[in-house]
């Protein structure tokens, strides 16, 4: 607490202003006296005092409408106003003064410790209340930076991967002519190398695409549409009709709620989910995987759980950022589809997390926000199985 803060000493009784001005002086404060209602409003004006101890009774107002005038002020907010009196001392003044806006209330006679500590007490309580305001405001800032440099990496992604794009393509379009105009006369090794360059190029434009994509993400977002995800998991399904077929996998889902959301968006989730379900299968096991919104408190946890290879819990985390995979080129994939489901998830105000057991499969989770029309999930219902 600052002993030098300024404070304003309102009586219109000269004896009674002199004791309080020698208790808060002694004490180390800064006093400044005042013997009406207009001195006290033309001091305030100029010195910005911490504090001011405002008697109720003045000779030209009522102590208790200065203090509505002193709050009401610009810099009134962040002033203390204690009201203190010989003559208005029943409860009823008190509550008055206090509803009208004083942070605290005194009776005359007051012990001088008591006048000091409650002052002390005060200020006190309006230094911390400034500290908050001051770590308010520089959170703030902070987040607002944050924001603008996250939103130039996306736009740097974004630049980057667009431009990448167009001499990307000649390497791989001559790379193509090249090895059709040479055809037989290279040697085995030679197209082996030539072979290396054209999927080397192919590899990276699906990389570059996978960036473009996941940097446009939290850009175009738009989460605040009533989404119902028994259509997101159908359309997802349909998009992966080929993959589905090919390995036999079994896709369910019982009954899944209605959430707010992008719906665009989530369909990529639930893509990606699906997808990984069944290219990390375990071998000689038909993959089955398995949709089911759960309610919790304030949102929907969608799980997904799946009968695949599963994952070490050292990547549990680790898996979520971009580029990170944990297989070679055996299994293809850019590492960029949990990332994306992690920045959707985000988008949404959700989370997404994984649990799994090696050997047995994992369970992904996420939440999304509930919507206004809500049906309660069924255990029972399953709605579909995709063979
Ligand atoms: P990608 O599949 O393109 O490699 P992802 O970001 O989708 O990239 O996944 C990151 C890594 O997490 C994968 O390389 C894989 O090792 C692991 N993973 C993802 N889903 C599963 C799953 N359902 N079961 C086992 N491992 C998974």
């Amino acid at each position: 607490m600052p002993q030098s803060a300024v404070i304003i000493n309102v009586d219109d009784n000269e004896p009674a202003r002199y004791v309080k001005r020698r208790v808060l002086e002694r004490a180390g404060f800064n006093v400044i006296d005042a013997a009406t209602g207009a001195d006290c409003l033309a001091l305030f004006a100029d010195h910005s005092p911490d504090l001011v101890l405002l008697d109720i009774n003045l000779p030209d107002a009522n102590g208790i409408d200065v203090c509505r005038e002193l709050k009401s002020s610009h810099y009134g907010a962040s002033v203390i106003v204690v009201q203190i009196s010989a003559t208005a001392t029943q409860a009823s003044h008190a509550t008055e003064a206090l509803n009208s806006g004083a942070d605290a209330y005194i009776a005359e006679p007051v012990d001088p410790d008591v006048l000091v500590a409650t002052v002390r007490a005060m200020l006190r309580l309006r230094n911390a209340e400034r500290a908050l305001a001051d770590a308010n405001t520089r959170l703030e800032t902070v987040n607002r930076d944050l924001q603008k440099s996250n939103e130039s990496l996306e736009q740097f992604a974004f630049v980057a991967s667009h431009d990448l794009q167009e001499p990307l393509r000649t390497v791989a379009t001559f790379a193509g002519m090249l090895k059709r105009a040479l055809g037989s006369r290279l040697g085995e090794e030679e197209q082996q190398y030539l072979q290396y360059i054209v999927s080397g190029a192919t590899r990276m434009r699906r990389l570059i695409d996978d960036l473009l994509h996941y940097s446009q993400i939290s850009q175009s977002a738009s989460v605040s549409a009533e989404v119902d995800l028994n259509e997101v998991f159908a359309w997802a399904n349909e998009d992966l009709r080929e993959l589905i077929g090919e390995t036999s996998a079994i896709v369910s889902a019982e009954k899944l709620p209605n959430v707010l959301g992008d719906e665009a968006q989530l369909r990529h989730v639930f893509q990606n989910l699906i997808g990984n379900a069944i290219k990390y299968r375990r071998a000689g096991v038909l993959p089955n995987v398995h949709f089911r919104g759960v309610r919790d408190n304030t949102c929907w946890v969608i799980q997904v759980e799946d009968n695949g290879i599963g994952i070490e819990p050292r990547y549990w985390n680790s898996i979520f950022a971009p580029f990170k995979r944990l297989h070679g080129f055996d299994i293809p994939g850019t590492g960029i589809g949990l990332a994306v489901c992690r920045r959707v998830v985000d988008a949404h105000g959700g989370r997404i997390w994984v649990e799994s057991k090696v050997g047995q499969g994992s369970t992904f989770s996420f939440t999304l926000p509930v919507s206004g029309d809500v049906p309660k999930p069924s255990n029972a219902m399953l709605q579909k199985a995709v063979t």
